[in-house]
């Protein structure tokens, strides 16, 4: 890993980044000045492709060290944004999920809460009336054999196993 604050990393680039331009500008001048005299400095046009091409290059490994330093510090308050914002998206998804599952365990549904039988209304099941249309909530029936309680839902009576129709 190259130390970025190395002095001597910072006059090797300062060297790169001149050598670099002067390359640029001489590559440049030969492929223009090889064109100029075409066809006898043709060769020039040879010489300065190379010597662009190494310019440039040259050129852009020292100024890629300073545009990286410049979009990180760009970059990294809006990417630390988006994980803040990810993190919350994710601690509320998680809130939510962990709220189902305990009402899940809890059983709010049937247990805490109760339909009602008219309109289908949720209701908390020590309701006596229906939020919604006012009318009685039932939460139970009665079983017209052994007057046990049992489910809303229940088909059977869970104590004598007589037939509900209802
Ligand atoms: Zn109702
Ligand atoms: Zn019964």
């Amino acid at each position: 890993m190259i130390n970025e604050k190395d002095p001597k990393h910072q006059q090797t680039k300062k060297k790169l980044k001149t050598i670099g331009k002067i390359c640029l500008i001489a590559g440049i001048c030969c492929i223009i000045y090889g064109i100029i005299t075409f066809p006898e400095g043709f060769m020039l046009f040879f010489v300065g492709m190379p010597l662009t091409f190494v310019g440039s290059s040259m050129t852009m490994f020292a100024f890629q060290g300073e545009v990286a330093r410049y979009s990180a510090n760009e970059v990294t308050p809006v990417a630390k944004d988006v994980v803040n914002y990810m993190v919350d998206g994710t601690q509320d998804s998680i809130k939510t999920v962990a709220r189902s599952i305990s009402e899940g365990i809890n059983g709010s549904n049937p247990k805490n809460m109760i339909k009602c039988r008219h309109c289908n209304a949720e209701n908390d099941d020590d309701a006596k009336f229906c939020d919604t249309c006012g009318k009685p909530i039932v939460n139970h029936k009665v079983c017209s054999q052994c007057q046990a309680k049992n489910e809303l839902e229940a088909t059977y009576c869970n104590k004598c196993g007589t037939r509900f129709y209802n």
